[in-house]
């Protein structure tokens, strides 16, 4: 396993445990289950893992540290918080489900531009309070917005890291492409940010070509590790295979071809409309009390399960 310098402080292997899938808002793991395939991936080699307070996995992190004997890996969360008060429940909520003093990372999630970093100011400065009291190791923003790197070098914020959406296809980039996401990142290296990408296989659009979209993201040379949802340990195998030889086992290769992720709306969907407000993607639209997705805009993110109040999204 490769490991690189994310910040000055945090050396993490390349490889970032993506955990939304294996949580409520995908797989929806039973959680010693689910804990059993983080713990595998740490036994391998991979030491670092990101969550958030939307994918309510942190009881799943909190086992797998307990089965691995608490080894010293990188956990990064992230929130939607935009007031102090709700900054500081975000983290103590992680502190305390995850059982860990120090969360590494924390970072406001979905920033679209300066504007939105300019609202959620009040938040992202009690972050940085933390990273000064020690409970907080780097701050960071997750984002699909080219805007927003550009909002945060044009603000001058004193970020550590920033966690983009990144991949051949420019899928899920909302102003913009591959290339322009790239400069972006290129520009924040430059300014001393770590650059951590997420969704290299489009949230699963790109599953079918799976080396060439991991080659297109690892090539690039301000991405310094990627994050990348895994389910199994056949997953985490085949993920380690790649990112050590650069080719996926036969039996993966096959495998993947193979796979197919979707959204599904259930029958007893009751066209409320809450799915669509969750969706940032406008990929969901809600016409005379039947709900439907827009499978260009969607990245398969799972955002919009917990939304339901009955249940009927699921990302499969
Ligand atoms: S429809 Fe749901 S899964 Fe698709 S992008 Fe929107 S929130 Fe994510
Ligand atoms: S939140 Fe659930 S019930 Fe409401 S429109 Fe969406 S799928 Fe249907």
């Amino acid at each position: 396993m490769e490991y690189v310098s994310l910040t000055r402080s945090l050396l993490v292997s390349r490889l970032c445990f993506g955990s939304l899938t294996v949580g409520p808002l995908q797989a929806n793991l039973p959680v010693e289950r689910g804990a059993e395939v983080i713990a595998y991936a740490f036994s391998r080699g991979v030491n670092f893992l990101d969550t958030a307070q939307l994918y309510e996995n942190y009881d799943y992190i909190r086992r797998a540290l307990e089965l691995s004997g608490h080894p010293d890996v990188i956990i990064s969360s992230k929130t939607y918080a935009y007031t102090k008060e709700l900054a500081e429940e975000a983290v103590e909520e992680a502190r305390r489900s995850i059982d860990r003093d120090v969360i590494d990372i924390f970072m406001l999630h979905e920033q679209e531009s300066e504007h939105t970093l300019r609202g959620h100011a009040e938040a992202l400065d009690y972050l940085f309070e933390c990273r000064e009291r020690g409970i907080i190791r780097a701050v960071g923003i997750s984002t699909h917005h080219v805007a927003a790197i550009r909002g945060v070098l044009k603000l001058g914020l004193p970020l550590d890291i920033v966690h983009p959406i990144y991949n051949m296809r420019s899928v899920g980039i909302a102003d913009g492409d591959a290339s322009d996401m790239r400069a972006a990142m290129s520009d924040a290296k430059s300014a001393g940010i770590g650059i951590f990408a997420m969704k290299p296989l489009g949230g699963g659009h790109l599953i079918a070509d799976a080396k060439a979209a991991l080659d297109f993201v690892l090539d690039t040379d301000c991405v310094d590790a990627v994050a990348i949802g895994m389910q199994s340990e056949d997953e985490v195998d085949a993920n380690i295979a790649y990112f050590e030889s650069r080719k996926f086992p036969p039996k993966a290769e096959k495998a993947l071809a193979e796979k197919r992720r979707r959204l599904i709306i259930e029958d007893y969907c009751q066209g409320c409309g809450a799915c669509a407000k969750r969706c940032r993607r406008g990929a969901l639209s809600t016409v005379d009390g039947v709900t439907v997705c827009d499978n260009e805009k969607c990245v398969l993110c799972g955002y919009c399960v917990s939304a339901c109040p009955v249940f009927a999204i699921k990302v499969i």
